[in-house]
Protein backbone atom coordinates (compact mmCIF):
# COMPACT_ATOMS: atom_id res chain seq x y z
CA UNK A 1 0.00 0.00 0.00
CA UNK A 2 1.16 3.55 -0.70
CA UNK A 3 1.98 5.35 2.25
CA UNK A 4 -1.22 7.41 1.85
CA UNK A 5 -3.33 6.74 5.35
CA UNK A 6 -5.30 10.07 5.60
CA UNK A 7 -6.71 11.84 2.80
CA UNK A 8 -8.48 15.23 2.96
CA UNK A 9 -11.19 15.84 -0.01
CA UNK A 10 -12.70 18.90 -0.75
CA UNK A 11 -16.07 18.92 -1.83
CA UNK A 12 -18.81 16.65 -1.09
CA UNK A 13 -20.62 15.87 -4.72
CA UNK A 14 -20.51 12.97 -6.43
CA UNK A 15 -16.89 12.17 -7.22
CA UNK A 16 -16.33 13.24 -3.35
CA UNK A 17 -18.60 10.95 -1.44
CA UNK A 18 -17.81 8.00 -4.14
CA UNK A 19 -14.13 8.58 -2.97
CA UNK A 20 -14.43 9.00 0.50
CA UNK A 21 -16.93 5.34 0.22
CA UNK A 22 -14.14 3.60 -1.88
CA UNK A 23 -11.00 4.72 0.25
CA UNK A 24 -13.02 3.77 3.66
CA UNK A 25 -13.32 0.12 2.41
CA UNK A 26 -9.44 0.08 1.73
CA UNK A 27 -8.74 1.25 5.09
CA UNK A 28 -7.94 4.97 4.28
CA UNK A 29 -9.38 7.64 6.26
CA UNK A 30 -11.14 10.05 4.35
CA UNK A 31 -12.51 13.57 5.80
CA UNK A 32 -14.52 14.96 3.49
CA UNK A 33 -15.27 19.50 3.91
CA UNK A 34 -18.43 20.39 2.13
CA UNK A 35 -18.76 24.66 1.87
CA UNK A 36 -22.92 24.09 1.49
CA UNK A 37 -23.92 24.00 5.26
CA UNK A 38 -27.41 22.26 4.51
CA UNK A 39 -25.75 20.20 1.62
CA UNK A 40 -28.03 20.34 -0.32
CA UNK A 41 -27.67 19.44 -4.10
CA UNK A 42 -29.60 21.10 -7.17
CA UNK A 43 -31.22 19.79 -10.12
CA UNK A 44 -33.99 17.69 -11.28
CA UNK A 45 -33.64 14.26 -12.22
CA UNK A 46 -30.08 12.53 -13.65
CA UNK A 47 -29.56 9.71 -16.04
CA UNK A 48 -27.81 6.56 -14.91
CA UNK A 49 -26.15 4.77 -17.91
CA UNK A 50 -24.87 0.79 -17.64
CA UNK A 51 -21.49 2.00 -16.51
CA UNK A 52 -22.39 4.54 -14.30
CA UNK A 53 -24.68 1.37 -12.20
CA UNK A 54 -21.46 -0.62 -13.19
CA UNK A 55 -19.63 1.53 -10.95
CA UNK A 56 -22.28 2.29 -8.03
CA UNK A 57 -22.14 -1.71 -7.99
CA UNK A 58 -18.65 -1.42 -6.86
CA UNK A 59 -19.11 0.92 -3.86
CA UNK A 60 -22.06 -1.19 -3.07
CA UNK A 61 -24.90 1.04 -3.98
CA UNK A 62 -26.34 -0.94 -6.94
CA UNK A 63 -29.47 -2.32 -5.38
CA UNK A 64 -30.35 0.32 -3.63
CA UNK A 65 -30.58 2.75 -6.81
CA UNK A 66 -32.18 0.38 -8.87
CA UNK A 67 -34.71 0.07 -6.03
CA UNK A 68 -34.91 3.84 -5.43
CA UNK A 69 -34.67 4.76 -9.01
CA UNK A 70 -36.14 3.39 -12.04
CA UNK A 71 -34.31 1.32 -14.33
CA UNK A 72 -34.52 -0.25 -17.66
CA UNK A 73 -32.72 -1.87 -20.49
CA UNK A 74 -34.36 -0.63 -24.04
CA UNK A 75 -34.68 3.07 -24.96
CA UNK A 76 -37.09 3.83 -27.63
CA UNK A 77 -36.63 6.47 -30.07
CA UNK A 78 -39.60 8.27 -30.99
CA UNK A 79 -40.63 11.17 -33.89
CA UNK A 80 -41.70 14.02 -33.17
CA UNK A 81 -45.44 13.16 -32.77
CA UNK A 82 -44.37 10.34 -30.31
CA UNK A 83 -44.47 7.20 -32.63
CA UNK A 84 -41.71 4.93 -31.95
CA UNK A 85 -39.53 4.84 -34.61
CA UNK A 86 -36.97 2.43 -32.82
CA UNK A 87 -36.22 0.31 -30.15
CA UNK A 88 -32.41 0.60 -29.42
CA UNK A 89 -31.76 -2.80 -27.00
CA UNK A 90 -28.42 -3.73 -26.43
CA UNK A 91 -28.48 -7.27 -26.63
CA UNK A 92 -27.65 -8.92 -23.07
CA UNK A 93 -27.02 -7.18 -20.37
CA UNK A 94 -23.16 -6.19 -20.91
CA UNK A 95 -22.16 -5.70 -17.65
CA UNK A 96 -23.48 -8.76 -15.99
CA UNK A 97 -27.34 -10.14 -15.01
CA UNK A 98 -27.77 -8.01 -12.21
CA UNK A 99 -26.85 -4.28 -14.00
CA UNK A 100 -29.51 -2.51 -16.38
CA UNK A 101 -28.30 -0.87 -19.38
CA UNK A 102 -29.78 2.52 -18.24
CA UNK A 103 -32.11 4.23 -15.43
CA UNK A 104 -33.01 6.97 -14.06
CA UNK A 105 -33.05 8.63 -10.73
CA UNK A 106 -33.96 11.90 -8.93
CA UNK A 107 -30.69 14.21 -8.02
CA UNK A 108 -31.80 14.22 -4.16
CA UNK A 109 -32.36 10.69 -4.43
CA UNK A 110 -28.97 9.96 -5.04
CA UNK A 111 -27.75 12.60 -3.16
CA UNK A 112 -29.61 11.14 -0.25
CA UNK A 113 -27.98 7.14 -0.89
CA UNK A 114 -24.13 8.36 -1.53
CA UNK A 115 -24.48 10.81 2.18
CA UNK A 116 -26.36 7.96 3.93
CA UNK A 117 -23.40 5.46 2.68
CA UNK A 118 -20.26 8.24 2.93
CA UNK A 119 -21.67 8.38 6.79
CA UNK A 120 -21.87 5.02 7.36
CA UNK A 121 -18.39 4.16 5.77
CA UNK A 122 -17.13 5.66 8.62
CA UNK A 123 -16.04 9.24 6.69
CA UNK A 124 -15.50 12.25 8.81
CA UNK A 125 -17.92 15.16 7.08
CA UNK A 126 -17.74 18.45 8.11
CA UNK A 127 -20.18 21.27 6.30
CA UNK A 128 -20.66 24.60 5.43
CA UNK A 129 -16.47 24.26 5.41
CA UNK A 130 -13.96 24.72 2.44
CA UNK A 131 -10.31 25.25 2.17
CA UNK A 132 -8.67 28.28 3.07
CA UNK A 133 -4.91 28.23 2.41
CA UNK A 134 -2.68 24.77 1.31
CA UNK A 135 1.00 24.14 1.94
CA UNK A 136 2.59 21.29 0.78
CA UNK A 137 5.93 19.68 1.72
CA UNK A 138 7.33 16.49 0.17
CA UNK A 139 6.12 14.53 3.03
CA UNK A 140 2.76 16.06 3.91
CA UNK A 141 -0.10 18.67 2.84
CA UNK A 142 -1.47 20.99 5.60
CA UNK A 143 -4.98 22.84 5.21
CA UNK A 144 -5.68 25.91 7.10
CA UNK A 145 -9.89 25.51 6.84
CA UNK A 146 -12.11 28.46 6.45
CA UNK A 147 -13.42 27.59 10.21
CA UNK A 148 -10.01 28.84 11.24
CA UNK A 149 -8.95 25.03 12.12
CA UNK A 150 -5.91 23.56 10.24
CA UNK A 151 -5.24 19.97 9.62
CA UNK A 152 -2.26 17.76 7.86
CA UNK A 153 -3.06 15.33 5.35
CA UNK A 154 -1.17 12.74 3.18
CA UNK A 155 -3.19 13.59 0.00
CA UNK A 156 -5.81 16.13 -0.64
CA UNK A 157 -8.57 15.24 -3.33
CA UNK A 158 -10.11 18.23 -4.66
CA UNK A 159 -13.53 17.29 -6.33
CA UNK A 160 -15.10 20.56 -5.92
CA UNK A 161 -17.32 20.75 -9.31
CA UNK A 162 -16.60 22.45 -12.68
CA UNK A 163 -16.08 25.66 -10.55
CA UNK A 164 -13.37 24.59 -8.58
CA UNK A 165 -11.77 27.22 -6.63
CA UNK A 166 -9.12 24.76 -5.73
CA UNK A 167 -8.69 24.27 -9.59
CA UNK A 168 -7.24 28.33 -9.87
CA UNK A 169 -4.91 27.76 -6.87
CA UNK A 170 -3.12 24.67 -7.61
CA UNK A 171 -3.15 25.14 -11.60
CA UNK A 172 -2.80 29.04 -12.10
CA UNK A 173 -3.32 29.67 -16.08
CA UNK A 174 -5.83 26.36 -16.26
CA UNK A 175 -8.12 26.81 -18.67
CA UNK A 176 -11.81 27.55 -17.50
CA UNK A 177 -15.32 26.15 -18.31
CA UNK A 178 -16.47 27.22 -21.78
CA UNK A 179 -20.05 27.68 -22.45
CA UNK A 180 -21.16 25.44 -25.35
CA UNK A 181 -23.97 27.24 -27.22
CA UNK A 182 -26.38 25.16 -25.32
CA UNK A 183 -29.03 25.25 -22.51
CA UNK A 184 -30.18 22.06 -20.88
CA UNK A 185 -33.87 22.16 -19.36
CA UNK A 186 -35.30 19.07 -17.34
CA UNK A 187 -38.55 19.14 -15.36
CA UNK A 188 -39.93 16.29 -12.83
CA UNK A 189 -43.57 15.49 -13.39
CA UNK A 190 -45.78 12.43 -13.20
CA UNK A 191 -45.19 9.14 -14.85
CA UNK A 192 -47.48 7.76 -16.75
CA UNK A 193 -47.35 4.00 -16.79
CA UNK A 194 -46.85 3.51 -20.23
CA UNK A 195 -43.44 5.30 -20.31
CA UNK A 196 -41.82 2.18 -19.03
CA UNK A 197 -38.27 3.07 -20.12
CA UNK A 198 -36.42 6.31 -21.79
CA UNK A 199 -37.52 7.94 -24.64
CA UNK A 200 -35.55 10.30 -27.44
CA UNK A 201 -37.39 12.47 -29.60
CA UNK A 202 -35.52 12.64 -32.85
CA UNK A 203 -36.37 14.83 -35.90
CA UNK A 204 -37.95 17.64 -33.78
CA UNK A 205 -36.83 21.12 -33.74
CA UNK A 206 -34.77 20.16 -31.07
CA UNK A 207 -33.45 17.00 -29.09
CA UNK A 208 -35.90 16.48 -26.06
CA UNK A 209 -36.47 13.45 -24.07
CA UNK A 210 -38.00 11.68 -21.26
CA UNK A 211 -36.45 9.14 -18.53
CA UNK A 212 -38.27 7.46 -15.55
CA UNK A 213 -36.52 8.62 -12.10
CA UNK A 214 -38.91 6.50 -9.69
CA UNK A 215 -42.14 4.50 -9.73
CA UNK A 216 -44.20 7.68 -10.24
CA UNK A 217 -41.87 10.23 -11.48
CA UNK A 218 -39.82 11.09 -14.76
CA UNK A 219 -38.13 13.76 -16.10
CA UNK A 220 -38.14 15.47 -19.04
CA UNK A 221 -34.55 17.17 -20.80
CA UNK A 222 -34.68 19.24 -23.45
CA UNK A 223 -31.55 20.68 -25.47
CA UNK A 224 -31.67 24.22 -26.77
CA UNK A 225 -29.74 26.29 -28.97
CA UNK A 226 -28.90 29.59 -26.89
CA UNK A 227 -25.96 31.26 -28.92
CA UNK A 228 -26.03 34.35 -26.87
CA UNK A 229 -26.76 32.41 -23.31
CA UNK A 230 -29.71 34.82 -22.31
CA UNK A 231 -30.88 35.32 -19.06
CA UNK A 232 -33.98 33.06 -18.35
CA UNK A 233 -36.24 34.31 -15.22
CA UNK A 234 -36.81 31.66 -13.37
CA UNK A 235 -40.45 32.82 -12.98
CA UNK A 236 -40.56 32.50 -16.65
CA UNK A 237 -39.28 28.85 -16.81
CA UNK A 238 -42.44 26.96 -17.33
CA UNK A 239 -43.67 29.63 -19.98
CA UNK A 240 -40.22 29.17 -21.62
CA UNK A 241 -39.99 25.49 -21.73
CA UNK A 242 -44.07 25.02 -23.17
CA UNK A 243 -42.45 27.43 -25.79
CA UNK A 244 -40.01 25.26 -26.55
CA UNK A 245 -41.81 21.70 -26.30
CA UNK A 246 -44.04 22.92 -28.97
CA UNK A 247 -44.24 21.03 -32.07
CA UNK A 248 -43.79 17.82 -29.92
CA UNK A 249 -46.49 15.22 -29.90
CA UNK A 250 -47.02 11.83 -27.68
CA UNK A 251 -46.06 11.57 -24.21
CA UNK A 252 -43.72 14.73 -24.50
CA UNK A 253 -46.54 17.24 -25.89
CA UNK A 254 -48.83 15.94 -22.83
CA UNK A 255 -46.10 16.98 -20.51
CA UNK A 256 -46.18 20.56 -22.13
CA UNK A 257 -50.37 21.15 -22.20
CA UNK A 258 -49.59 20.05 -18.69
CA UNK A 259 -46.73 22.32 -17.04
CA UNK A 260 -47.65 24.79 -14.41
CA UNK A 261 -46.24 26.62 -11.67
CA UNK A 262 -46.26 23.46 -10.09
CA UNK A 263 -43.80 21.69 -11.94
CA UNK A 264 -40.23 20.95 -10.92
CA UNK A 265 -38.36 22.79 -13.88
CA UNK A 266 -34.43 23.60 -13.72
CA UNK A 267 -32.72 25.23 -16.21
CA UNK A 268 -28.69 25.50 -16.64
CA UNK A 269 -26.47 26.38 -19.45
CA UNK A 270 -24.06 23.95 -20.62
CA UNK A 271 -19.95 24.33 -20.09
CA UNK A 272 -17.05 21.87 -20.30
CA UNK A 273 -13.70 21.62 -19.08
CA UNK A 274 -10.80 19.28 -20.11
CA UNK A 275 -7.58 19.85 -17.54
CA UNK A 276 -4.95 18.99 -19.17
CA UNK A 277 -2.75 16.26 -18.04
CA UNK A 278 -1.42 15.53 -15.13
CA UNK A 279 -4.31 15.97 -12.77
CA UNK A 280 -2.15 16.61 -9.61
CA UNK A 281 0.20 19.12 -8.00
CA UNK A 282 2.38 17.82 -5.47
CA UNK A 283 -0.14 15.98 -2.85
CA UNK A 284 -2.44 17.19 -3.79
CA UNK A 285 -5.20 16.03 -6.97
CA UNK A 286 -8.15 17.04 -9.07
CA UNK A 287 -11.17 14.28 -9.97
CA UNK A 288 -14.65 14.85 -11.24
CA UNK A 289 -16.00 17.56 -12.77
CA UNK A 290 -12.68 19.66 -11.17
CA UNK A 291 -10.70 17.97 -13.97
CA UNK A 292 -13.24 16.89 -16.41
CA UNK A 293 -16.71 18.89 -16.90
CA UNK A 294 -19.03 17.23 -19.58
CA UNK A 295 -22.53 18.01 -20.99
CA UNK A 296 -24.91 16.14 -20.34
CA UNK A 297 -25.40 14.47 -23.81
CA UNK A 298 -23.90 10.64 -23.01
CA UNK A 299 -25.37 10.81 -19.71
CA UNK A 300 -21.47 10.39 -18.50
CA UNK A 301 -20.34 12.72 -15.99
CA UNK A 302 -22.10 11.24 -12.55
CA UNK A 303 -20.70 7.87 -13.91
CA UNK A 304 -16.71 9.19 -14.26
CA UNK A 305 -17.14 10.67 -11.30
CA UNK A 306 -17.66 7.80 -9.28
CA UNK A 307 -15.09 5.58 -11.78
CA UNK A 308 -12.51 8.38 -10.66
CA UNK A 309 -12.99 7.64 -7.20
CA UNK A 310 -12.86 3.68 -7.66
CA UNK A 311 -10.05 3.97 -10.04
CA UNK A 312 -8.02 6.49 -7.32
CA UNK A 313 -8.92 4.61 -4.26
CA UNK A 314 -7.19 1.38 -5.89
CA UNK A 315 -4.10 2.92 -6.82
CA UNK A 316 -3.71 4.58 -3.31
CA UNK A 317 -3.98 0.63 -2.40
CA UNK A 318 -0.82 -0.34 -4.26
CA UNK A 319 2.49 -0.44 -2.83
CA UNK A 320 4.01 2.26 -4.58
CA UNK A 321 5.09 6.00 -4.27
CA UNK A 322 2.37 8.15 -4.05
CA UNK A 323 3.52 10.25 -7.52
CA UNK A 324 3.80 7.59 -9.79
CA UNK A 325 0.13 6.18 -8.05
CA UNK A 326 -1.31 9.60 -9.01
CA UNK A 327 0.33 9.75 -12.63
CA UNK A 328 -0.77 6.08 -12.93
CA UNK A 329 -4.73 7.76 -11.88
CA UNK A 330 -4.33 10.58 -14.83
CA UNK A 331 -2.99 8.11 -17.39
CA UNK A 332 -5.47 5.42 -16.86
CA UNK A 333 -8.37 8.12 -16.87
CA UNK A 334 -7.48 10.97 -19.25
CA UNK A 335 -7.96 9.27 -22.34
CA UNK A 336 -11.88 7.88 -21.22
CA UNK A 337 -12.70 11.06 -19.60
CA UNK A 338 -11.55 13.33 -23.04
CA UNK A 339 -13.62 11.14 -25.22
CA UNK A 340 -16.63 11.93 -23.33
CA UNK A 341 -16.06 15.61 -22.95
CA UNK A 342 -15.39 15.70 -26.57
CA UNK A 343 -18.24 13.88 -28.20
CA UNK A 344 -20.26 15.21 -25.67
CA UNK A 345 -19.82 18.40 -27.41
CA UNK A 346 -20.17 17.08 -30.67
CA UNK A 347 -23.18 15.62 -30.18
CA UNK A 348 -24.23 18.91 -28.93
CA UNK A 349 -22.88 20.56 -32.64
CA UNK A 350 -24.70 18.69 -34.16
CA UNK A 351 -27.77 19.20 -32.22
CA UNK A 352 -27.15 22.67 -33.51
CA UNK A 353 -26.34 22.20 -36.49
CA UNK A 354 -29.45 19.64 -37.29
CA UNK A 355 -27.37 16.96 -38.83
CA UNK A 356 -28.25 14.03 -40.10
CA UNK A 357 -29.90 11.79 -37.02
CA UNK A 358 -27.94 8.70 -38.25
CA UNK A 359 -24.61 10.94 -37.63
CA UNK A 360 -25.81 11.53 -34.73
CA UNK A 361 -27.05 7.94 -33.63
CA UNK A 362 -24.01 6.87 -34.86
CA UNK A 363 -21.45 9.06 -32.61
CA UNK A 364 -23.76 8.30 -29.67
CA UNK A 365 -23.53 4.32 -30.42
CA UNK A 366 -19.76 4.53 -30.87
CA UNK A 367 -18.87 6.66 -27.74
CA UNK A 368 -21.37 4.39 -25.61
CA UNK A 369 -19.49 1.14 -26.85
CA UNK A 370 -16.57 2.92 -25.93
CA UNK A 371 -17.61 3.35 -22.24
CA UNK A 372 -18.63 -0.75 -21.83
CA UNK A 373 -14.78 -1.21 -21.49
CA UNK A 374 -13.77 -1.95 -18.20
CA UNK A 375 -11.95 1.19 -16.23
C1 LIG B 1 -27.68 20.11 -16.76
C2 LIG B 1 -26.84 18.93 -16.41
C3 LIG B 1 -27.36 17.67 -16.52
C4 LIG B 1 -26.58 16.55 -16.21
N1 LIG B 1 -27.11 15.31 -16.34
C5 LIG B 1 -26.37 14.23 -16.10
C6 LIG B 1 -26.92 12.93 -16.28
O1 LIG B 1 -28.08 12.78 -16.68
N2 LIG B 1 -26.13 11.86 -16.00
C7 LIG B 1 -24.84 12.00 -15.54
O2 LIG B 1 -24.15 11.00 -15.30
N3 LIG B 1 -24.29 13.22 -15.36
C8 LIG B 1 -25.02 14.33 -15.62
N4 LIG B 1 -24.49 15.57 -15.44
C9 LIG B 1 -23.11 15.69 -14.93
C10 LIG B 1 -23.03 15.48 -13.42
O3 LIG B 1 -23.98 16.27 -12.75
C11 LIG B 1 -21.63 15.86 -12.92
O4 LIG B 1 -20.66 15.26 -13.75
C12 LIG B 1 -21.41 15.41 -11.48
O5 LIG B 1 -22.33 16.04 -10.61
C13 LIG B 1 -19.97 15.74 -11.05
O6 LIG B 1 -19.81 15.46 -9.68
P1 LIG B 1 -18.68 16.21 -8.85
O7 LIG B 1 -18.76 15.62 -7.49
O8 LIG B 1 -17.40 16.18 -9.58
O9 LIG B 1 -19.12 17.75 -8.81
P2 LIG B 1 -20.39 18.40 -8.13
O10 LIG B 1 -21.57 17.51 -8.22
O11 LIG B 1 -20.50 19.77 -8.70
O12 LIG B 1 -20.01 18.52 -6.57
C14 LIG B 1 -19.06 19.45 -6.10
C15 LIG B 1 -19.28 19.65 -4.61
O13 LIG B 1 -18.23 20.47 -4.09
C16 LIG B 1 -18.78 21.45 -3.26
N5 LIG B 1 -17.84 22.58 -3.27
C17 LIG B 1 -17.68 23.52 -4.23
N6 LIG B 1 -16.66 24.34 -3.91
C18 LIG B 1 -16.15 23.90 -2.73
C19 LIG B 1 -15.08 24.32 -1.91
N7 LIG B 1 -14.31 25.35 -2.25
N8 LIG B 1 -14.83 23.63 -0.78
C20 LIG B 1 -15.61 22.58 -0.42
N9 LIG B 1 -16.65 22.15 -1.16
C21 LIG B 1 -16.90 22.77 -2.32
C22 LIG B 1 -20.14 21.76 -3.87
O14 LIG B 1 -21.01 22.38 -2.93
C23 LIG B 1 -20.59 20.36 -4.27
O15 LIG B 1 -21.23 19.69 -3.21
C24 LIG B 1 -25.24 16.70 -15.75
C25 LIG B 1 -24.71 17.99 -15.63
C26 LIG B 1 -25.49 19.10 -15.97
C27 LIG B 1 -24.90 20.47 -15.86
Amino acid sequence: MSDVQRVLIAGGGIAGMALAIALERTGIAAEIVEIDPDWRVTGAGITITGPTLRALDRIGLLDTVVNEGYCYDATRICDADGNVIMASRVSGRPFGARIPNSGGILRPVLHRILSAATRASGASVRLGVSIASIEQTNAAVSVKFTDGTVGTFDLLVCADGIHSRLRATLFPGAPDPVFTGQGCWRAVVPRPADVDCGHVYVGGPVKAGITPVSRNEMYLFLLQHVPDNPRMPEEHWPELLAEQLQGFGGALGAVRDGLGASARINYRPLEKLLLPQPWHRGRAILIGDAAHATTPHLASGAGLAVEDALVLAELLAVDIALDEALRRFTARRYERCRMVVDNSVRLGELEIARAPGQEQAELQRASMLALTEPI
